[in-house]
């Protein structure tokens, strides 16, 4: 019915409407997001950016005083084992062979006393003592690697307790003219250098430190743990050397313990490397709280957003229904819920056009209660009313196709309109609404009407008032013969239907 597909449209142009609201929130509420998402992305970047480069410039200085002191230490074994090549050493006194063979540095604070071994391993010269006692150290991998390897270099003993204090032993071979093992000479950096360089750093708690060999023993670390000292890390299986190469950091679970951290490693050519780790919650404990700022005030806008629109999409709903019931209003006689006068004008010259556009009939029934002035006069205007709503009732009941109008055309008239219809239908329409009102108002007080039927196909520049008139001509006639019937206008030929 035209009635119930007009409803319709004012609903979809309702929801059309909500839907773009609610789609413009969502884009906006996700835009700002990735925006929001994107600039903390970059802080966060950033933010490691800056621990990597305090980490990058801490392993350097930890890195370099390392370095200096090996190498320092180092000059000094060297020194003694070219000095022992010397023929005129066996020939001297024990305290002029130490002037001789020890300089200041081998007694520098937490370097051990530097030891010369002969080639079985027998302590020759201790430079803490003119009378040192016997030992011998054959076993030792320090003194193995260079008996067996001439081309040892600085080798860097596994951390070991030497001479009762956590120590790294440092040993360079003493080898003679024709590469001849002569003994080995050896020295040993004290933990409490490390401990003394660690506490001069200004750390947080967890941050980590770790010296290691090129094997990636672990020589030393911060914090001091006996259990890891020593440790290969190719020994743990879960611990993938590609994460941390030379020259890079690398974020997660290290080797050691289960706190995540940003891990630093300085590329350098030394016999040790440094690593150092910082916790990420650390990296980022500023970042998070920026997040957690910015994510509540974001949320918080989103509620609004969200909140707003909902506002906005209840009262746009509220005002399209209200517009949808003054439409309806204006378009609906009050006492019959039929159309109106005005809409009905509209709807035949709207199909009057279609018709001739697709040249289809167009029908209209006009439609009189019979006698009614008479039925006022003794019912009263009232029942008159209710007579009026019953006959409504009965066209409506009996025009259902979608397309058709009917319409209260003033007082007690009624008009139906037809479109594509031609005047055998047209006029079996009207037998039925008149047939129905007829059995509806069967009794003492009965209501019949009459009903002028026309059908037309519009010819060109053929006004709608035309099929009105002989609509009207034919209800004249039907009151003329007696009322209570229908009357097929008859038209003129060109116009003529059937
Ligand atoms: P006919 O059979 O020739 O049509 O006679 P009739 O009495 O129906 O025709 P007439 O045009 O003489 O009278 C129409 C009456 O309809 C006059 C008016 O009192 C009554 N009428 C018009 N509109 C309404 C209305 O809205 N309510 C009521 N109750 N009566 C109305
Ligand atoms: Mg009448
Ligand atoms: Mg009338």
């Amino acid at each position: 019915m035209p009635f119930q597909r007009r409803k319709y449209t004012a609903r979809r142009h309702w929801r059309l409407s909500v839907k773009l609201l609610i789609a413009s929130s969502f884009a906006t509420v996700i835009g700002f997001s990735a925006i929001c998402a994107s600039v903390m992305l970059d802080m966060r970047r950033g933010e490691e950016q800056l621990a990597r480069q305090m980490l990058e410039n801490l392993a350097a200085g930890i890195d370099a005083d390392i370095g200096r002191n090996i190498e320092l230490y180092d000059l000094s074994l060297r020194a003694v084992a070219n000095n022992m090549l010397m023929p005129e050493l066996r020939t001297v006194s024990k305290p002029l062979l130490h002037l001789i063979l020890f300089d200041h540095a081998a007694t520098a604070k937490h370097f051990g006393a530097i030891q010369v071994f002969n080639p079985k391993g027998q302590l020759t010269i201790d430079a803490s003592s003119l009378d040192p006692r016997p030992e011998n150290r054959a076993d030792e991998d320090y003194f193995a690697v260079h008996r067996d390897n001439p081309g040892a270099g600085l080798f860097i003993s596994k951390p070991m307790l030497h001479r009762g204090a956590y120590s790294i032993v440092l040993s360079r071979r003493i080898s003679g003219p024709d590469n001849a093992f002569l003994g080995v000479v050896a020295g040993a950096i004290r933990f409490s250098y490390f401990h003394e360089l660690f506490e001069r750093l200004n750390l947080e708690q967890d941050d980590v430190i770790t010296v290691l060999r090129r094997d990636r023993t672990i020589i030393m670390r911060k914090p001091f743990d006996l259990d890891v000292i020593g440790k290969n890390l190719a020994d743990i299986a879960r611990w993938n050397a590609n994460n941390l190469k030379p020259g890079t950091s690398f974020s997660g679970q290290g080797p050691v313990d289960s706190t995540p951290r940003l891990y630093v490693r300085r590329d350098t050519s030394g016999p040790l490397f440094v690593v150092v780790g910082k916790p990420l919650d650390a990296v980022f404990r500023l970042w998070h709280k920026e997040v957690m700022r910015i994510g509540a005030i974001m949320g918080v806008l989103i509620l609004f957003v969200f909140g707003t629109t909902l506002l906005l999409a209840r009262e746009i709903g509220r005002r399209a229904r209200a517009e949808a019931k003054l439409e309806e209003l204006a378009i609906t006689d009050a006492l019959t819920g039929l159309r109106n006068r005005r809409k009905f004008d509209a709807e035949i010259d709207n199909e009057w056009r279609r018709a001739a556009r697709q040249k289809t009939p167009v029908a209209l029934l006009m439609i009189d209660a019979d006698h009614f002035k008479a039925f006022n006069d003794s019912n009263g205007h009232q029942a008159g009313d209710q007579v009026l709503v019953g006959i409504a009732i009965c066209i409506s009941d009996s025009v259902r196709r979608a397309g058709d109008c009917a319409a209260r055309y003033g007082g007690e008239e009624f008009a139906v309109l037809l479109p594509g219809c031609g005047p055998t239908d047209a006029f079996q329409m009207a037998e039925t609404i008149r047939q129905k009102v007829m059995h509806w108002s069967d009794g003492s007080d009965a209501m019949t009407v009459s009903i002028g039927v026309a059908s037309l196909i519009p010819g060109p520049s053929m006004p709608w008032s035309l099929l009105v008139e002989a609509a009207d001509k034919a209800l004249y006639a039907a009151k003329a013969n007696g009322r209570n019937q229908s009357v097929l206008a008859s038209m003129p030929k060109l116009s003529l239907v059937a």
